[in-house]
């Protein structure tokens, strides 16, 4: 942008010759604000107006002066130090910060800057209602531990498995169930088994509602989660004593179905079978638990987690992001290499909104599930043509039907495994 431009400019604009006559008249009666504020530092120069030795830029050259300024992409502060030294008009900062909030490369490249507040689940209304499923393993044998934890007594059924096909799966959650009856629903994650056609087919069977975690966000089935920290322990602890830790399995059952959870103040058993189991430790007195002492639990329950969430949310310095349908919003993407920007470019827009899940939708129609945190608030501008294609969706993201979740996927049972998987044991003395 040369001086001649800029004086050019300056003499064909109206704002700008109002005020060079306001200057060399002095009146200054219904003056804008901002250029009455700083009247005493305006000058002219040539058809410019400067102030002190600044150049007061006419409206038609802003927009080009602040993209010259944000050049290389430079972030709010440093573009505003490079405009000042050489130009001015009334609010540039705001404009300069407008520009940069909506700059494309700066949104898709810029890192998320909060972290969305965590929500706390609801204990259900009883036991055995709704139950969290997952793996913890493999372990060096090539075996697995499967737990099944219900969400209200946090009681655990846990056992050791070779092989972890649908069928395998299946067998013992029939075994369990036959106990303590079928739930109303299962939370699990996207492992293999867990979304075959067997699983799914099975579950329907036995009236159970199929809950999916949203992928990416293992946190949303934080439950059985930290129940497979509690069982790694256990078994590098039995590793370390020189224990068989299949037997210490049970034995640590036993005792943690009997202490005291701490979000509740009550023992898994008590919860679930309403009496305290007989362990070891001595006891006297009355076994049975009172109605009034699970209402006292629950809500025991509910101001654990308000504490840990408040705790958490501050920690975190998390903001509700106020996400609606119709926004449009960027998708994190996974750092492959040095150069991967922090977001997909393609702006998604977003369809519906559950709790911390958005349901979003590619360019080509085809709908897709994240957690909050991994997207973020995209400000209009540019980007606005996406290239479906840009986005690699695995197959277990997209949803086919409204619901957002329980999302039979037929084909997967073999061909994309999440984890290690190692043969069974057995298969050393055979050849495969
Ligand atoms: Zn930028």
């Amino acid at each position: 942008m040369t001086m001649e431009e800029i004086d050019k400019c300056s003499q064909n604009d109206p704002e700008i010759q109002e005020l060079r006559n306001r200057i060399h008249t002095g009146k200054w009666e219904g003056c804008n604000k901002s250029y009455y504020a700083v009247r005493h530092e305006l000058t002219t120069f040539g058809n410019m107006v400067l102030r002190g030795t600044r150049i007061v830029m006419p409206r038609p050259l802003r927009e080009q002066t602040l993209k010259l300024a944000h050049e290389g992409h430079q972030g709010i502060v440093k573009t505003k130090q490079r405009l000042r030294q050489k130009v001015w008009w009334p609010n540039i900062d705001r404009e300069v910060e407008g520009m940069i909030r909506q700059c494309h490369a700066c949104q898709v490249v810029n890192k998320a800057a909060q972290a969305e507040p965590i929500q706390p689940s609801k204990l259900p209304e009883g036991p055995w209602e709704d139950l969290a499923i997952d793996l913890c393993g493999p372990f060096p044998s090539g075996e697995y531990i499967i737990v099944l934890t219900d969400y209200y007594s946090r009681w655990p059924e846990a056992t050791v498995l070779r092989s972890i096909t649908s069928q395998t799966t299946i067998n013992w959650l029939n075994h369990v169930f036959s106990s303590h009856g079928y739930p109303k629903s299962i939370t699990c994650d996207n492992g293999a088994q867990f979304v075959s056609k067997e699983f799914c087919t099975y579950l329907s069977d036995h009236g159970i509602h199929h809950r999916r975690v949203t992928p990416y966000w293992p946190q949303a089935n934080g439950q059985v989660e930290r129940m497979n920290k509690v069982f790694l322990k256990l078994i590098r602890a039995s590793v370390v004593e020189g224990k068989d830790w299949r037997k210490e399995l049970t034995n640590f059952l036993l005792i943690y179905r009997s202490s005291p959870h701490i979000t509740t103040g009550l023992s898994p058993a008590e919860m679930l079978f309403k009496r305290q189991i007989r362990t070891k430790l001595p006891q006297v007195g009355k076994m049975s638990v009172s109605q009034k002492q699970l209402k006292e639990a629950m809500r025991h329950d509910r101001a654990q987690k308000q504490s840990y969430k408040n705790y958490a949310d501050r920690h975190r310095r998390t903001q509700v992001r106020d996400i609606k349908p119709g926004d449009k919003v960027l998708v994190k993407c996974e750092k492959k290499n040095k150069l991967s920007p922090a977001f997909y470019p393609t702006p998604f827009k977003v369809v519906k909104k559950m709790g911390n899940c958005l349901e979003l939708m590619r360019p080509d129609g085809i709908k897709f599930r994240r957690n909050v945190s991994h997207t973020k608030l995209y400000k209009g501008g540019e980007g606005e043509i996406g290239d479906a294609n840009l986005y690699d969706l695995e197959e277990d993201d997209i949803c086919d039907n409204g619901e957002g979740e329980n999302i039979p996927n037929h084909q997967r049972e073999n061909d994309r495994p999440r984890r290690n998987r190692h043969p069974p044991r057995w298969l050393d003395d055979y050849i495969t």
